[in-house]
């Protein structure tokens, strides 16, 4: 809640005029408690992991030879029924534990100082606090999964995100409770490290989101935006870890490809590619090769 009660008493305390989004902020968000400005984010977590997957599960349920020719591993074709599973649970998971964590942990944002008030962060700002929070997250989530990765943490926790081999969008957030719990920690280092206003957080968790869908929608679009981001690890460097499963040792990090290649845990994943590559080209002309990668080769050779 603004501790003004007009626009013109803004501007008096700011010393300046209000710039437009700084009006819209103050129509919004004048009359809203904190607490229900940062609930916002259970509502953006239903609506994007709703949306954002869609039109790719539609796309996978009718599988368009022209669309179909970008998945990565084309002969696995999940049910409808296998969809409708996967986000209900997932939507359980919502309700249950996501929604349950994001209200408890409101002292923790207003002590940590996310602002809801005015003036509004600049774009650059912005800009600079998410790539700090995408490279915290990257980093913590690394070792997090790569340690739920050893016997007792893969048994009793990470097996239910590797229920997908062949991942979908929906499949982004299907995991076990404890494992939402563990890994909302990287995801709110950030933001607790280098706290911004409550508008970067909420574009936080929705990049973040968007991010994690795409990196499971199995599919690798060579127009996708994303390919333009240094050292972003996408849809293949994930898929392949789904890939692999259980016995995977490449391929931990969530966002970029850095920390698999400084700590040697994406050998199994190049020497896959080189592999794919040296088949592609020595069965060239023969058309029936074209978007078979994984089913020529699931060796993932121990790299760490
Ligand atoms: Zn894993
Ligand atoms: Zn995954």
């Amino acid at each position: 809640m603004l501790p003004y009660r007009s626009l013109q008493e803004a501007e008096l305390a700011l010393g300046r005029k209000l710039t437009w989004a700084e009006k819209l902020w103050f129509n919004y968000s004048a009359q809203k408690s904190d607490y229900y400005l940062y609930c916002h984010n259970i509502l953006f977590f239903f609506f994007f992991f709703s949306l954002v997957p869609l039109p790719l599960v539609l796309m996978e349920l009718k599988f368009s030879k022209n669309i179909g020719k970008y998945k990565l591993q084309p002969k696995v074709r999940l049910s409808f029924s296998d969809m409708v599973r996967c986000y209900r649970d997932v939507m359980r998971l919502f309700v249950l534990t996501i929604g349950p964590l994001q209200l408890a942990s409101y002292p923790t944002v207003k002590w940590v100082g996310i602002r809801t008030g005015l003036p509004l962060p600049s774009g650059w700002e912005i800009l600079l606090q998410l790539f700090v929070y995408f490279i915290i997250e990257d980093y913590g989530n690394y070792w997090i999964h790569r340690f739920l990765h050893n016997k007792w943490g893969y048994e009793k926790i990470h097996h239910v995100h590797h229920e997908f081999t062949a991942p979908i969008g929906f499949a982004a957030p299907y995991a076990y409770w404890a494992e939402i719990l563990i890994l909302g920690f990287p995801s709110f280092l950030g933001p607790a490290l280098v706290p911004g206003h409550i508008i970067t957080l909420w574009l936080w968790f929705i990049i973040r989101q968007v991010e994690a869908i795409e990196t499971h929608s199995g599919y690798d679009f060579p127009w996708s935006p994303s390919k333009y981001i240094p050292f972003y690890g996408g849809a293949e460097h994930h898929d392949y870890h789904h890939f692999v499963g259980g016995q995977s040792h490449s391929n931990f990090a969530s966002i970029f490809t850095y920390c698999d290649y400084i700590y040697g845990t994406d050998k199994g994943y190049r020497y896959h590619k080189e592999t794919l590559k040296m088949l592609k080209e020595k069965w060239s002309s023969s058309s029936e090769q074209n978007g078979n990668g994984y089913q020529i080769s699931n060796q993932d050779p121990k790299s760490d």
